[in-house]
Protein backbone atom coordinates (compact mmCIF):
# COMPACT_ATOMS: atom_id res chain seq x y z
CA UNK A 1 0.00 0.00 0.00
CA UNK A 2 1.29 3.38 -1.14
CA UNK A 3 0.94 5.76 1.99
CA UNK A 4 1.35 9.37 -0.13
CA UNK A 5 -2.16 10.27 -0.55
CA UNK A 6 -2.88 11.81 -3.94
CA UNK A 7 -5.27 14.57 -4.67
CA UNK A 8 -7.14 14.27 -7.74
CA UNK A 9 -9.61 16.74 -8.92
CA UNK A 10 -11.35 18.17 -12.38
CA UNK A 11 -11.33 21.51 -12.84
CA UNK A 12 -13.78 24.01 -11.82
CA UNK A 13 -16.17 25.21 -14.29
CA UNK A 14 -17.83 28.22 -14.30
CA UNK A 15 -21.75 27.95 -14.08
CA UNK A 16 -22.64 30.57 -16.87
CA UNK A 17 -24.82 27.74 -18.41
CA UNK A 18 -25.41 23.98 -17.87
CA UNK A 19 -22.99 21.24 -18.39
CA UNK A 20 -21.93 20.14 -21.75
CA UNK A 21 -20.21 17.21 -22.64
CA UNK A 22 -17.18 18.24 -22.42
CA UNK A 23 -17.17 18.28 -18.91
CA UNK A 24 -19.26 15.03 -18.69
CA UNK A 25 -15.62 13.48 -20.58
CA UNK A 26 -13.76 15.44 -17.86
CA UNK A 27 -15.35 13.91 -14.77
CA UNK A 28 -15.22 10.56 -16.36
CA UNK A 29 -11.76 10.41 -17.33
CA UNK A 30 -10.95 11.66 -13.58
CA UNK A 31 -13.26 8.91 -11.89
CA UNK A 32 -11.48 6.35 -14.22
CA UNK A 33 -8.35 7.91 -12.78
CA UNK A 34 -9.60 7.63 -9.75
CA UNK A 35 -10.93 4.50 -9.65
CA UNK A 36 -7.84 2.92 -11.12
CA UNK A 37 -5.48 4.45 -8.34
CA UNK A 38 -8.32 3.38 -5.44
CA UNK A 39 -7.64 -0.21 -7.06
CA UNK A 40 -4.12 0.09 -7.02
CA UNK A 41 -4.10 0.76 -3.34
CA UNK A 42 -3.22 4.53 -3.47
CA UNK A 43 -5.01 6.81 -0.44
CA UNK A 44 -6.98 9.50 -2.81
CA UNK A 45 -9.04 12.10 -2.60
CA UNK A 46 -10.84 13.16 -5.21
CA UNK A 47 -12.91 16.72 -5.35
CA UNK A 48 -15.01 17.98 -8.00
CA UNK A 49 -16.54 21.71 -7.83
CA UNK A 50 -17.82 24.86 -9.12
CA UNK A 51 -16.70 28.28 -9.58
CA UNK A 52 -19.32 29.86 -8.42
CA UNK A 53 -17.43 33.53 -8.57
CA UNK A 54 -17.17 35.23 -11.84
CA UNK A 55 -17.75 38.05 -14.24
CA UNK A 56 -19.02 35.34 -16.71
CA UNK A 57 -21.63 34.38 -14.39
CA UNK A 58 -23.09 37.09 -13.68
CA UNK A 59 -23.65 38.42 -17.56
CA UNK A 60 -25.24 35.49 -18.01
CA UNK A 61 -27.42 35.75 -15.24
CA UNK A 62 -28.12 39.11 -16.53
CA UNK A 63 -28.69 38.22 -19.67
CA UNK A 64 -31.55 35.45 -18.83
CA UNK A 65 -32.91 38.25 -16.49
CA UNK A 66 -32.27 36.24 -13.56
CA UNK A 67 -30.85 37.37 -9.89
CA UNK A 68 -27.78 35.81 -9.80
CA UNK A 69 -27.69 34.45 -7.04
CA UNK A 70 -30.92 31.81 -8.47
CA UNK A 71 -28.99 31.72 -11.97
CA UNK A 72 -25.77 30.39 -10.24
CA UNK A 73 -27.21 27.91 -7.76
CA UNK A 74 -29.20 26.31 -10.47
CA UNK A 75 -26.55 25.74 -12.75
CA UNK A 76 -24.33 24.72 -9.82
CA UNK A 77 -27.53 22.03 -8.79
CA UNK A 78 -27.02 20.56 -12.44
CA UNK A 79 -23.01 19.94 -12.52
CA UNK A 80 -23.07 18.45 -9.02
CA UNK A 81 -26.20 16.35 -10.38
CA UNK A 82 -24.38 15.56 -13.53
CA UNK A 83 -21.64 13.93 -11.52
CA UNK A 84 -24.43 11.82 -9.85
CA UNK A 85 -26.12 10.82 -13.04
CA UNK A 86 -23.11 10.06 -14.25
CA UNK A 87 -22.05 7.85 -10.78
CA UNK A 88 -19.05 9.67 -10.11
CA UNK A 89 -16.79 8.69 -7.24
CA UNK A 90 -15.92 12.01 -5.85
CA UNK A 91 -15.08 12.20 -2.31
CA UNK A 92 -16.37 16.05 -2.04
CA UNK A 93 -18.10 18.74 -4.29
CA UNK A 94 -16.94 22.45 -3.29
CA UNK A 95 -19.30 24.81 -4.75
CA UNK A 96 -17.39 28.26 -4.26
CA UNK A 97 -20.21 30.15 -2.99
CA UNK A 98 -21.91 28.23 -0.38
CA UNK A 99 -19.58 25.66 0.79
CA UNK A 100 -18.01 25.92 4.44
CA UNK A 101 -15.17 24.18 3.87
CA UNK A 102 -14.32 26.36 1.19
CA UNK A 103 -15.02 29.54 2.72
CA UNK A 104 -13.50 28.67 6.21
CA UNK A 105 -10.26 28.22 3.99
CA UNK A 106 -10.73 31.40 1.62
CA UNK A 107 -11.48 33.56 5.56
CA UNK A 108 -8.07 31.53 7.14
CA UNK A 109 -5.69 32.61 3.99
CA UNK A 110 -7.41 36.08 3.97
CA UNK A 111 -6.80 37.05 7.67
CA UNK A 112 -3.27 35.31 7.47
CA UNK A 113 -2.24 37.28 4.66
CA UNK A 114 -3.91 40.61 6.31
CA UNK A 115 -1.55 39.81 9.67
CA UNK A 116 1.32 39.67 8.02
CA UNK A 117 0.58 42.51 6.05
CA UNK A 118 0.49 41.80 2.74
CA UNK A 119 -2.93 43.31 1.67
CA UNK A 120 -2.97 46.78 0.21
CA UNK A 121 -5.54 48.65 -2.08
CA UNK A 122 -4.17 49.57 -5.15
CA UNK A 123 -6.20 50.17 -8.73
CA UNK A 124 -5.74 48.20 -11.92
CA UNK A 125 -6.38 48.59 -15.52
CA UNK A 126 -5.69 46.18 -17.83
CA UNK A 127 -6.83 44.08 -21.11
CA UNK A 128 -9.88 41.85 -20.14
CA UNK A 129 -11.94 38.67 -21.75
CA UNK A 130 -14.46 37.67 -19.75
CA UNK A 131 -14.73 34.22 -21.96
CA UNK A 132 -11.29 33.25 -20.49
CA UNK A 133 -11.67 35.07 -16.77
CA UNK A 134 -8.29 36.68 -17.09
CA UNK A 135 -6.23 39.52 -17.93
CA UNK A 136 -3.93 39.94 -21.11
CA UNK A 137 -0.65 41.86 -21.78
CA UNK A 138 -0.62 43.88 -25.40
CA UNK A 139 2.30 41.15 -26.10
CA UNK A 140 0.04 38.10 -25.70
CA UNK A 141 -2.93 39.24 -27.87
CA UNK A 142 -3.22 38.38 -31.57
CA UNK A 143 -4.17 41.40 -33.54
CA UNK A 144 -5.97 43.17 -30.16
CA UNK A 145 -7.83 40.56 -29.89
CA UNK A 146 -7.72 37.32 -27.12
CA UNK A 147 -5.84 34.52 -28.59
CA UNK A 148 -8.19 32.11 -27.52
CA UNK A 149 -11.60 32.87 -28.27
CA UNK A 150 -10.52 36.26 -31.06
CA UNK A 151 -12.93 38.62 -29.72
CA UNK A 152 -12.30 42.29 -28.79
CA UNK A 153 -10.94 42.79 -25.21
CA UNK A 154 -12.33 45.20 -22.58
CA UNK A 155 -10.49 47.56 -20.94
CA UNK A 156 -11.16 46.58 -17.16
CA UNK A 157 -10.84 49.24 -14.41
CA UNK A 158 -10.86 47.92 -10.42
CA UNK A 159 -9.96 48.40 -7.40
CA UNK A 160 -8.18 45.60 -5.72
ZN1 LIG B 1 -10.62 34.78 -24.17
Amino acid sequence: MNSTKTYITTSIPYVNAAPHVGFALELVQADAYARHSRLLGKDIRFQCGTDDKSLKNVRAAEAAGRPVADFVGENADRFEQLGRHLQISNDAFVRTSTDTRHITCVHSLWNACARNGDLYRKNYEGFYCVGCEQFYELTDLDDGRCPEHGIPLETVREEN
